[in-house]
């Protein structure tokens, strides 16, 4: 799939919920309404989705959310397209996960092929924690970390960096990930979905959290990528690399190489834009594919050249839609 500004889309996305048993401050509202379970796929839709996607040339799928792992009977879907890295035609499956259910999926998951998951955590202090994610509980989330280093899965730490939050907690985070072997990626808050706060509030650049970081730490820039858009740092004193995501200081529009879908088939081609397509009609249109197939390249053809977040008081969030819709 190769779209109109000659990207090659080979990433997929796949938020296989819009549920989660947290809620992040600068993701969710704490009253949010969720989807009539009715219009969300079933797994095994979700599974043909990808297996279309698989055909037409992706190479690397993410599941995520919502929190994926708290959709009932996951394993099923992640144990089949597991099977599809196993035979060759994925490179890589791999989880954004809050953490919260990984003492009990860790096993499974390093089984079903997953060899990397990136796990959100945004601060190491208890009170903190319980107050960004209003609902949860930092050793919980520390147990089910620990589970999945013990089962063997690579570990990236998302956190998104929170004015007034976090901020004094970035050497902590870097020395924490560098004991444990993890690499830790630094994300900027987007203006996504009406959060009953003010994101000029949270909102911190990343390029004051990285000069920050360099008055203890050796950051040396370097060209490792994982497929998507953070940039990396390899921190001399730790061994580990630190990333950074940028999309409102920097836009990484130009190696764009994903588009994503909603548990309800709905395709973006771009986070920070409306334009969707919907997947779930010709889906169930019929059983060969072929109005599916057709569907998917007229999509790929309208990918547009990037996104236009702002974070401005007066005009509110850039999209509509909540993070927890499309997944991170
Ligand atoms: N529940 C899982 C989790 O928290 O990892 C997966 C879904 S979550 C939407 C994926 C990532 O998006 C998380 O790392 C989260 O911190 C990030 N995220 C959510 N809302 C965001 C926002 N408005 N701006 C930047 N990152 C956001
Ligand atoms: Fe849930 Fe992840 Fe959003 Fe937090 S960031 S509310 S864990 S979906």
């Amino acid at each position: 799939m190769i779209d109109p500004y000659g990207r090659f889309v080979s990433y997929l996305r796949v938020s296989v919920t819009d549920r989660c048993d947290l809620r992040c401050v600068y993701c969710m509202a704490e009253d949010m309404s969720f989807l009539p379970k009715a219009d969300i796929l079933s797994l095994e839709e979700l599974e043909r989705l990808c297996t279309a996607f698989v055909r037409k040339g992706v190479r690397r799928i993410r599941l995520t959310g919502g929190e994926p792992l708290v959709r009932r009977n996951i394993m099923s879907l992640i144990n089949r397209l597991g099977h599809l890295v196993e035979a060759g035609q994925l490179d890589e499956l791999t989880l954004t996960s809050n953490g919260t259910q990984l003492a009990k999926y860790a096993d499974g998951l390093a089984k079903a092929g997953i060899r990397r998951i990136n796990i959100s955590l945004d601060t190491l202090d208890a009170d903190k924690f319980a107050t960004v994610t209003r609902w949860g509980r930092l050793d919980q989330v520390l147990d089910g970390i620990m589970a999945a280093k013990q089962a063997g899965l690579a570990i990236k730490i998302n956190t998104v960096a929170l004015k007034g939050v976090n901020d004094t907690e970035y050497d902590r985070l870097v020395e924490w990930c560098g004991r444990h072997g993890f690499d830790l990626c630094l994300i900027e808050t987007m203006p996504m979905g009406e959060i009953h706060a003010d994101r000029m509030e949270q909102y911190l650049p990343l390029s004051d959290v990285r000069a920050g970081l360099s008055r203890h730490w050796t950051l040396h820039d370097t060209d490792y990528r994982t497929g998507g858009p953070a940039r990396y740092a390899q921190v001399a004193e730790t061994g580990r690399r630190v990333g950074f995501i940028t999309p409102m200081t920097h836009n990484f529009c130009e190696s764009c190489n994903r588009v994503r879908i909603t548990c309800t088939g709905t395709l973006f081609m771009c986070l920070g834009q409306d334009d969707a397509v919907d997947l779930r009609a010709p889906l169930r249109s019929s059983e060969a594919d072929i109005n599916l197939d057709q569907a998917i390249d007229q999509a790929i053809a309208r990918k547009p050249k990037g996104h236009d977040f702002i974070i401005d008081r007066r005009t509110g969030p850039a999209v509509s839609r909540h993070m927890s819709v499309t997944g991170g």
